[in-house]
């Protein structure tokens, strides 16, 4: 090298990677430090950036997701080589069947040695293993292709159906130097990464025609419609067509679950007695029953308008007889000013039948709510927290488990806009602590997190993180003694406890005093909503181990249909 060369400002792969992120309005990376990017999040804390840093990646990746779908921008998440990459991967693929956002990055081993498999330190093909398991997977090798590489990922998260996008940054390519005037130039700003996507007019007058003729139309709203942030024009378009709308489990709250066209405690009436039935942002899949069966009407009786950006999802279950494509946006836009004026609202004999039931079912389930049972019960519990969450309504909340996530979603009602984070299309269970982190820190609101105790074992660990970062998390543990419930016995007689059952008593309350968190025990759902209470209040991180009675709860809470029995189990 000359001696101009060498006076020259350089810059290298650690920087170029950093600045990239930066320049694209990216400026929190979620992860787990280690060889070879440990350098990578020391240099981003230095430039400015929030680095978080957590116990296990699988936690660190479904922060990253989460953090996507609040924000529309790609949640970031740093890995380490292949045990590291392959704990984060959980959450990628998690991040891509939900549609969410994000971009794993992990560093990776030396190339030459990985692919002549000749035993390198952490060796893995991991470009190979990832894209089978995300939108897109790109690999980065020289420092100059950085920039490009970065607004390729970014591009691919978010643009169409967001998802999960793998970035691999080989070791040797952060220690790379070229000249910052070259670096400079080589990074890129990525213009509109989410363009809009127009319907085709005569696609919206199809559906506004079907629309139309409808007896006994329902909207059902998922969580595309919540990602789009659409509010606005979804909560017109709604009310302007006067049509009885269900919200799947994370659109809850899109409008008020109060909201009097709000058909959620009509469910299974208005799925099979629906004539016509528009989807915004929400897919055919398991969660609707496929769109036939028994869930629904004889078949043939109904039909679908489907709104989604994704052109192949319409007619992957059942015919679409009107399709739109394009962002939930301008399709909601497109149809209100189709509506015009002259709209007419739905048949009044629908719309009453709709409300009946559903006030009919809410009034059996009020009394429930305020069991005073000792020990607690799930309604009881819940029936606590609902009082929280309605006069808090801008925390968010966070819900996994089996019973404890299906009778919060029925029983807490949510009142404003992605409120509500749960385990999404998988069901997957580990969501908890990840997504109650990244909520605090990309909203700066208080984050309530109902957890069955199963499922707060996936990612408790991350209690310190929460502490360590002294987040407004509120930690609540419904815990029954184990999974779906804690009277199960082991068949074969035994010692062992049964397979479904935990530790008698546990307390959980500990693990949050142990990094000098706030831990709480809470026997009745008075102690409950005063603990929470208190938590919100303070925002000081805290865990209440709410005992939930034993005996409560059900197998596989309201998806035990989906476990093939053994013969064991029917003779129970
Ligand atoms: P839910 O589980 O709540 O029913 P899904 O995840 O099944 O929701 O469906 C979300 C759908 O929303 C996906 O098909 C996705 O393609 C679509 N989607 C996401 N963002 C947008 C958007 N901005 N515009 C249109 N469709 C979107
Ligand atoms: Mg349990």
């Amino acid at each position: 090298m000359s001696t101009d060369a060498t006076e020259e400002t350089l810059t290298d792969g650690f920087n170029l990677v950093i600045d990239a992120l930066k320049l694209n309005g990216i400026s929190t990376i979620y992860g787990v430090p280690g060889i070879p990017i440990t350098d990578l999040g020391r240099l981003a804390q230095a430039k400015g950036m929030r680095v978080i840093s957590f116990r296990h990646e699988q936690n660190a990746g479904h922060a990253a997701a989460i953090a996507g779908y609040l924000t529309q921008k790609p949640g970031v998440c740093l890995t380490v080589s292949a045990p590291g990459f392959l704990n984060g991967l959980t959450a990628l693929a998690n991040a891509t069947t939900n549609c969410f956002p994000m971009i794993l990055i992990s560093g990776s081993s030396e190339r030459e040695i990985v692919d002549l498999q000749q035993g390198d330190y952490e060796e893995m093909d991991q470009l190979a293993v990832a894209k089978t398991m995300c939108k897109a997977a790109f690999r980065v090798l020289h420092a100059q292709d950085i920039g490009i590489g970065i607004a390729r990922a970014i591009r691919a998260a978010v643009s169409g159906r967001p998802g999960g996008v793998y970035l691999d940054l080989p070791a040797k390519l952060f220690a790379q130097t070229i000249s910052a005037a070259e670096g400079a130039r080589s990074l890129v700003k990525v213009i509109d990464p989410a363009p809009r996507q127009i319907p085709a007019p005569e696609a919206v007058t199809r559906a506004l025609d079907l629309l139309k003729s409808a007896e006994r139309p329902l909207i059902i709203l998922g969580k595309g419609a919540a990602y789009a942030q659409a509010d606005d024009a979804i909560r017109a378009l709604v009310e302007t067509s006067g049509i009885p709308y269900l919200p799947m489990s994370m659109a809850k709250g899109l409008l008020p679950d109060t909201h009097p066209q709000s058909a959620g405690a009509a469910r299974s009436m208005v799925l099979k007695d629906a004539d016509v039935v528009m989807l915004i942002g929400a897919r055919l899949n398991w969660l609707l029953s496929h769109g036939k069966g028994k869930t629904w009407g004889a078949p043939g009786t109904q039909k679908f308008i489907q709104i989604d950006i994704q052109p192949t999802e319409m007619d992957s279950n059942v015919e679409i007889r009107a399709p739109l494509v394009g962002d939930i946006g301008s399709c909601v836009a497109a149809l209100l000013d189709g509506m015009g004026k002259g709209w007419k609202a739905p048949p009044e004999a629908w719309t009453t039948a709709v409300n009946a039931r559903r006030d009919a079912n809410l009034a059996k389930m009020a009394p429930q709510l305020m069991s005073n049972a000792n020990p607690m019960n799930f309604h009881g519990a819940l029936g606590a927290l609902r009082q929280v969450v309605k006069e808090r309504p801008d925390i968010i909340l966070v819900n996994e488990g089996a019973n404890t996530l299906d009778f919060a979603r029925s029983i807490i009602d949510m009142y404003q806009p992605r409120k509500r984070l749960d385990v999404g299309t998988w069901g997957v269970m580990g969501i908890g602590m990840g997504y109650a982190v990244a909520a605090a820190i990309e909203t700066g609101k208080p984050v309530l997190a109902v957890e069955g105790d199963s499922a707060f074992g996936f990612s408790g660990m991350e209690i310190e993180t929460i502490c360590r970062y002294n987040l407004p998390v509120c930690v609540v543990v419904f815990n029954n003694n184990g999974i779906y419930r804690g009277t199960d016995v082991n068949p074969g007689g035994g010692s062992d406890v049964a397979t479904t059952v935990f530790v008698k008593n546990a307390q959980y309350e500990m693990l949050a005093q142990a990094f000098g968190g706030n831990g709480v025990h809470a026997r009745t759902p008075y102690e409950l909503m005063r603990a929470v209470n208190e938590a919100l209040d303070t925002g000081r991180p805290t865990l209440i181990n709410a005992t939930i009675d034993e005996r409560a709860g059900t197998e596989s809470g309201r998806i035990a249909n989906l476990n093939p029995q053994s013969a064991l189990s029917k003779k129970k």
